[in-house]
């Protein structure tokens, strides 16, 4: 890639933070100060003693306020993010046979989970074009239909509604990027699973779900008769331990202390509505920055699929986005980088609630500085 001189951006222009990526993401102060406090109450003792349980209790109690939680629904953690949640939901959710909507990465890498899983049928697979979305339909056989809520690798948000003709199946919804920072109607999902490291603001590491009775129940009926479950992998085991606030085996506690934390700004400022604005707010702001911009365009061309957590914006041929960035991270700003895989012209801005929108205004302008003076 050529590089001249750095580009100076006048300190003005400046985002008070210039942490914009799609995870991990931004941690706030609020979340550090926390940790701090947690020294040595917390942070250091034993996850099977009171301190940590309670914490572990809180999180799942905040959780479940800020969804207003249906009844029967259950919170349920455990260890190794959502990547292990999928290998988990190859053993414990999907009875038979999987249908997925994949229309990025993220969505693809799940189907390959269950569709190479020997012990299951071959999976049903619905594609579309990244940058669009598809919506999962009845099949005969299918119990699990499986798709994500934001997919995260190009800034694609999709409805989540249970298709029609498909009692009895349980609906899978990945939302580790979309949980925290989009509204949903959790009866629409039996499985609604994400991780802490985006709209949480914090650590990953940690997989967090919201089970209805009825994902309940496969896991029981899975664990009692139906295959053998490694233990890591086994969703019966991480139920039996979420509502003991414990997990099978150690947790990362301070990634644990600094959710509680964002859990808390996000209850005292209004709930989820306060959490979802905020990202809407600000992926509006470059969605209509890029609209009014010649040499950007939004990736995701209907509207409504836009993301309101992850915003895409493909550049023209006259600023190449990775010189860009480099200007960019030479000034502080970070991690506007497009998924790798996608291979575009692109800068893909991450929005969780705890990027404050004032501060994707600044990047804006930063952005159109640097630009200017590429000579666009
Ligand atoms: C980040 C992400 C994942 C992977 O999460 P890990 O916790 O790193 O495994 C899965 N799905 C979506 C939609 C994501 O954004």
């Amino acid at each position: 890639m050529p590089m001249t001189a750095l580009i100076e951006i006048p300190h003005d222009l400046l985002p008070r933070d210039g942490r914009f990526g799609s995870g991990p993401s931004k941690v706030s102060d609020a979340q550090v100060s926390a940790l701090v406090a947690s020294q040595p109450s917390v942070l250091g003792t034993s996850h099977r003693q009171a301190p940590v349980k309670g914490l572990v209790g809180d999180v799942r109690r905040m959780l479940a306020e800020l969804y207003s939680l249906p009844e029967g629904y259950e919170v349920v953690l455990g260890n190794g993010g959502s990547t292990l949640f999928w290998d988990a939901a190859a053993f414990s959710l999907v009875d038979e046979l999987a249908q997925h909507c994949t229309f990025g990465e993220f969505g693809a890498k799940f189907a390959k989970a269950t569709d190479l899983a020997p012990h299951l049928r071959r999976s049903s697979l619905r594609t579309a074009e990244p940058g669009s979305i598809v919506l999962p339909e009845a099949e005969d056989g299918v119990d699990v239909y499986a798709w994500p809520h934001n997919e995260t690798s190009t800034g694609a948000i999709a409805p989540v509604l249970r298709p029609a003709g498909t009692e009895g199946a349980l609906t899978v919804v990945d939302a580790t990027s979309a949980a925290g920072g989009t509204l949903v109607d959790l009866t629409q999902a039996d499985v609604y699973y994400f991780a802490p490291q985006k709209s949480f603001a914090s650590d990953g590491g940690l997989w967090f779900a919201f089970l209805s009775p009825a994902a309940l129940a496969r896991v029981e009926a899975i664990a009692a008769a139906k295959r053998w479950v490694p233990e890591s992998l086994s969703l019966a085991a991480a139920i039996d331990n979420s509502r003991a606030n414990q997990t099978l085996n150690t947790p990362a506690v301070a990634t644990l202390v600094m959710m509680r934390a964002q859990l808390e700004w996000m209850l005292a400022g209004g709930g989820l509505p306060f959490a979802a604005g905020r990202s809407a707010e600000s992926s509006t702001a470059i969605y209509d920055w890029a609209e009014r911009t010649s040499w950007a365009t939004p990736f995701v061309t209907d509207p409504v699929h836009r993301s309101p957590v992850v915003a895409t914006i493909d550049l023209d041929a006259s600023i190449d986005s990775a010189v860009l960035r480099t200007h960019l991270r030479g000034n502080g700003i970070v991690d506007i980088d497009p998924y790798r895989k996608l291979g575009r012209n692109q800068i893909r801005v991450g929005v969780y609630p705890a990027v404050d929108p004032d501060d994707v205004r600044a990047l804006l302008a930063c952005i159109d500085h640097v630009a200017d003076r590429l000579g666009s």
